[in-house]
C-alpha cells in the first residue's frame, strides 16, 4: 500500500515557492529531504510512470546566477548562503577547539555547493563492505549504477557511462603560474606515484596522483543533482512528481498496530530559510534526558599552507584580473569562474610517504586502497592564517580510513534543532600517525590545522542491526525493524567511502530507486 499523506499535517501558513502544492491524497512515494541523493530519487522514481513522488525539501529552489556560478556558489564561507552552519563540540585533537559543522538547506543539497570533484573510490573498498556481508554492495554489483547517472566527457572506458544526466569533464588546462598541479604531479613522481588521467578507472592504480574530474556542465554551470536529475522538462512533464520547497519533515507518522510499526507518512511545517538562531547545547528543559547518538565519520583535514603569488586569490587582488575572469566566464564559461580548485589529487599509502618508506611499494596492489588524500589547492584552507591580504597554496591532508568516529546527537525534540555533532577526530590510535607520516613532529601543527572536508557519513550505516557498531539499515536500505521506511544518502555507508562522496551517494540513490522499483512492480 502507499504511502499515505495527511493533507491536514500540513502547516497552517505553509509556503510552497517555487513549486506545485501537494495534491491531496496519497503518494506512492515521499522523500524527506531533497538534496543530492533526494533528488536522483525523484527523477529515477517517476520515471515509471505509474509512480507518484512527492519531494519534501527544507530549502528553496534558489535557481540563481551565482548558485550557478561554480566558484561563486562554492563560497559558502562567505555572506548569505542557502546552508545551516553550527559549531561542534570542542575537539580535544584540535586543542579544544570547534569546528563549524554545514549543511545544505536548497534543492540539490551539497551538490549545489560543494567542489564538484567526481570520484568514485577505490573498487577494493566496496569488494569489502561485500565481504563484510553487504550483499549486492561490491564494486562489480555497483559500477552499472555508477554508469548510468554518469556522462563522462573527458574520459573513456567501459566503466563509464556516457548517456546518463550527470556529466563530469576535466578542466581544459592546469591553471595557476607556478603551476600547483604540475608541481603536485612532479612532486608525486619523485616519491614513485604515477600519474593517472582518470581516477575513475577501476584498474588504474590504486596510489596515483590523478586528474580529478569535476560535474561540470559544458557552458561553465555547475551540475548539481537538482540541475541534472530535475531539469524542467522533467518536472514541467512529469505530473506525478510534486516538489514542495521551503518545507520541513518534522515526524514520521507509524501505524504501531501490526508486527512492527509501519510508516504511513510524515508530518511537516514550514522551513524559515534563514533558521531562527538557537541556543547550542543548551538543552531544553522540557525534553530533559531525551538523546539520540548515532556514531559519525568525516574525513579529518589537515592543512599546510605556503604563500605563492598566482592563487585564486588574484580575483580578490587586481580588479582587471577579475573583470578578465568574469568575462571569460560569461562569453566562454571556462577560467576561474569555473572554481578550478583541484585539479589533481594524490592518492597514497602513508606506508610509502616516511622517511624509510619504500616509494611506490603497494601501488598494483589492488586488495589495498589509498588511506591518505592529499589535495593541492590554490587558496587558503585553514581557520587560522590571518595574511588574507597575500596568496597562498594549500595542501589537505586527509586520512582517508579513519578509525575514529564521532558522534551525531539528537537531544531536543525540536524538529528545527541541530544535533550536537562530536567530530570526534583522531580519538583513535593509528589516524593521526597517517598524516604524521610526513614528519614526526607535525602533532602541534596538526592540532592547529585541523578541519573538517564536510564529508559526514554513516550515521545510519548498513549493517547488521547489531553488529558492533549497530547498522540502522539493511543491504536493500529498509530501516532496521520499520517497515515501509528506506534510507539513501550519505549516512548508510557502511563504512566512510575512502574518496570524496557525492558520486558514491548518487550511486546510492540510483541503486535505492533500481529496488523500489522492482518492489513496485512485484507487488502493483
Ligand atoms: C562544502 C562541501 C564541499 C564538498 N565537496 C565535495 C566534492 O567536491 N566532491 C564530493 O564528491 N563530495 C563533496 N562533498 C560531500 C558531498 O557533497 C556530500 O557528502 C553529499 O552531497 C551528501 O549528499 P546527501 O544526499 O547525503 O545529503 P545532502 O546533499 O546534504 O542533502 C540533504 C538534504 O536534506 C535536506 N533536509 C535535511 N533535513 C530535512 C528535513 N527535516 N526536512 C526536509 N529536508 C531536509 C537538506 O536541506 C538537504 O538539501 C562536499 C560537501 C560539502 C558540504
Amino acid at each position: 500500500m502507499p504511502i499515505q499523506h495527511d493533507p491536514a499535517d500540513v502547516g497552517a501558513d505553509a509556503r510552497f515557492s517555487d513549486t506545485s502544492v501537494p495534491r491531496r491524497g496519497l503518494y506512492d512515494y515521499i522523500i524527506a529531504g531533497g538534496g543530492t541523493a533526494g533528488c536522483v530519487l525523484a527523477s529515477r522514481l517517476t520515471e515509471d510512470p505509474t509512480i507518484s513522488v512527492l519531494l519534501l525539501e527544507r530549502g528553496s529552489v534558489h535557481n540563481t546566477f551565482t548558485m550557478r556560478c561554480p566558484l561563486l556558489s562554492s563560497s559558502y564561507a562567505q555572506g548569505k548562503h542557502p546552508s545551516v552552519r553550527w559549531n561542534s563540540t570542542p575537539l580535544t585533537a584540535a586543542n579544544g577547539r570547534v569546528l563549524e559543522i554545514l549543511t545544505g538547506t536548497v534543492l540539490g543539497g551539497a551538490s549545489r555547493f560543494n567542489s564538484m570533484l567526481y570520484t568514485r573510490g577505490s573498487p577494493a573498498q566496496y569488494d569489502e563492505w561485500r565481504r563484510q556481508g553487504r550483499v549486492g554492495w561490491s564494486y562489480a554489483d555497483l559500477e552499472p549504477y555508477f554508469i548510468k547517472s554518469e556522462n563522462a566527457v573527458s574520459t573513456s572506458g567501459y566503466y563509464h557511462g556516457t548517456e546518463g544526466p550527470w556529466s563530469n569533464r576535466h578542466f581544459d588546462k592546469f591553471l595557476f603560474k607556478p603551476n600547483v598541479a604540475t608541481s603536485a604531479v612532479k612532486a608525486a613522481k619523485d616519491l614513485g606515484i604515477s600519474y593517472t588521467d582518470d581516477v575513475n578507472a577501476p584498474e588504474g592504480p590504486c596510489v596515483s596522483c590523478a586528474k580529478i574530474p569535476v560535474t561540470l556542465a559544458s557552458d561553465g554551470k555547475r551540475l548539481s543533482t537538482f540541475d541534472a536529475f530535475l531539469p524542467p522538462l522533467i518536472t514541467t512533464q512529469r505530473r506525478r512528481v510534486a516538489i514542495c520547497t521551503d518545507t520541513l519533515v518534522t515526524k514520521i507518522d507509524f501505524d504501531v498496530g501490526g508486527v512492527q510499526p509501519v510508516a504511513s507518512g510524515v508530518f511537516f511545517k514550514p522551513y524559515e530559510s534563514t533558521p531562527k538562531q538557537r541556543p547550542f547545547y543548551a538543552r531544553d528543559q522540557s525534553h530533559q534526558g531525551f538523546a539520540r547518538r548515532w556514531p559519525q565519520f568525516d574525513h579529518v583535514g589537515t592543512t599546510i599552507t605556503y604563500r605563492v603569488s598566482d592563487t585564486l586569490h588574484a580575483l580578490e587582488s587586481s580588479l582587471t584580473r577579475a573583470l578578465t575572469e568574469f568575462l571569460n566566464y560569461l562569453i566562454r564559461g571556462r577560467g576561474l569562474f569555473t572554481n578550478p580548485s583541484v585539479q589533481v589529487s594524490i592518492f597514497a599509502k602513508s606506508d610509502n610517504l616516511g622517511d624509510d618508506a619504500e616509494p611506490g611499494v603497494e601501488e598494483t596492489n589492488r586488495e589495498t586502497f589509498p588511506d591518505i588524500e592529499i589535495m593541492p589547492i590554490p587558496h587558503e584552507c585553514t581557520y587560522v592564517t590571518s595574511q588574507k591580504s597575500q596568496g597562498f597554496f594549500s595542501f589537505i591532508c586527509v586520512p582517508l580510513q579513519p578509525k575514529s568516529s564521532g558522534t551525531v546527537e539528537l537531544f531536543s525534540h525540536d524538529p528545527y534543532a541541530n544535533p550536537k555533532v562530536d567530530l570526534g577526530f583522531f580519538t583513535r590510535e593509528g589516524d593521526i600517525e597517517v598524516v604524521r607520516k610526513l614528519d614526526e613532529q607535525l602533532d602541534a601543527f596538526i592540532g592547529q590545522n585541523v578541519r573538517t572536508t564536510y564529508h559526514y557519513a554513516s550515521s545510519c550505516r548498513m549493517a547488521q542491526e547489531h553488529d558492533t557498531v549497530p547498522g540502522v539499515v539493511d543491504d536493500e536500505l529498509r530501516v532496521h525493524g520499520v517497515s515501509r521506511l528506506r534510507i539513501a544518502d550519505a549516512s548508510i555507508f557502511p563504512d566512510i567511502v575512502a574518496t570524496h562522496l557525492q558520486a558514491p551517494v548518487v550511486m546510492v540513490a540510483e541503486k535505492c530507486a533500481d529496488m523500489l522499483k522492482k518492489t513496485w512492480s512485484a507487488t502493483n
